[in-house]
């Protein structure tokens, strides 16, 4: 009998390449999605990789117990990836209440739904490399100390420890993978590599003529969003649920990911980037830069797409995108 796997936030960048890893093994897969007046599901990226017909979609909210409950219970999950989140750091700040609710106390709801319903299925959570913050150690692992610099990050931490909890608490198989900076031409617009990328396919293209970006000298450490979702997988495979940081272990500033995509398109990024302090954080993370040893040692994982080669194919998607509206 095929394998079963609800996945919330299947709308978003992950939810969409994860759906697509998990019905090419055979999976059934199951996404929750929130109700918006417009009632169109917002389905593009999982329509863009060409699964969208394959995923069952289920009316639920990560801040509403009771309807994860009714999706635990009628759909029987073996895998539940946990995938939903208000998941931009910047929004944490105008929105931190409805930040903790979801991003943090909805990690517990649906803990509660499995633990209730089906105490025998595996849990993943998305946590993000955003809870090292204020670094306390140059390279974060599994045992470098948290120290959180944004409302997104304090509820992340949350849901991080309450899965640790159940786990712990329960002997739920619950994981939680500490995942750092991962992107993909499906990135949502708001992140700093899809503004970049979007805004040189603009700039290429003669629609626009400048690119404007906050604090161009942090780093971050970046990679595909199609090799972590694998990542993902590889945890619920495991006998014994544990935590892993997946990250490709090289860090690079935001000028510097700017300038790959600037030379990509034969421009010169000094004749197009404005820095405006405006787009700055309240409160900085400098720096990330993960070691993915733990995940490489017990499951074999490495990343495959290089930075250079997945900034190249975001600007691609991006020109290919903007040409198609253009006619
Ligand atoms: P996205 O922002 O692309 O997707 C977020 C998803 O959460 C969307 O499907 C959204 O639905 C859904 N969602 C938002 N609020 C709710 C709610 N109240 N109930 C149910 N679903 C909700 O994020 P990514 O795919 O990039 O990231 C996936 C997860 O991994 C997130 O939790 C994120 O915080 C975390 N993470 C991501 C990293 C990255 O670099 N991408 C790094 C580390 C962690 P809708 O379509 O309706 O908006």
């Amino acid at each position: 009998m095929a394998r079963k796997a609800l996945i919330t936030g299947v709308t978003g960048q992950d939810g969409a390449y994860l759906a697509q890893l998990l019905l090419s093994k055979g999976y059934e897969v199951a996404g929750i999605v929130r109700r918006s007046s417009h009632s169109q599901v917002s389905d593009h990226r999982l329509k863009w990789l060409g699964v969208a017909k394959d995923v069952k979609m289920v009316d639920g909210n990560l801040i509403d117990l009771s309807s994860l409950i009714r999706i635990v219970r009628e759909e029987r999950p073996d895998e539940i990836y946990n995938l939903g989140a208000q998941s931009f750091v910047q929004s944490s700040w105008q929105q931190p209440l409805l930040t903790a609710n979801v991003t943090a106390v909805g990690v517990n709801n649906l803990l509660e739904a499995m633990r209730l319903e089906a105490g025998n299925a595996r849990f993943y959570q998305a946590s993000s490399s955003e809870m090292y913050g204020l670094v306390q150690h140059p390279i974060q692992s599994e045992t470098t100390p948290f120290y959180p610099r944004s409302p997104y990050a304090v509820a992340k931490l949350y849901g991080h420890w309450i899965t640790v909890n159940y786990r712990e608490s329960f002997g739920l198989h619950a994981s939680s993978g500490i995942l750092f900076n991962h992107e993909s031409p499906l990135r949502g617009l708001e992140f700093v590599t899809r503004k970049v990328t979007q805004g040189v396919a603009n700039i290429a293209l003669g629609r626009a003529k400048e690119l404007r970006l906050g604090n161009i000298q942090a780093k971050r450490d970046w990679g595909h969003a199609r090799d972590y979702v694998r990542a993902m997988w590889l945890m619920l495979q495991q006998d014994k649920a544990e935590d892993y940081v997946i990250a490709t272990g090289r860090t690079t500033t935001v000028e510097d990911m700017c300038k790959i995509a600037f030379r990509h398109v034969g421009l010169n990024i000094n004749e197009h980037l404005v820095i405006d302090p405006a787009l700055f954080r309240p409160a900085e993370v400098d720096l990330l830069l993960g070691d993915p040893s733990k995940a490489k040692r017990a499951f074999g994982w490495v990343p495959e797409t290089s930075l250079e080669e997945m900034i190249v194919e975001m600007v691609e998607a991006d020109l290919a995108a903007l040409r198609s509206v253009q006619g």
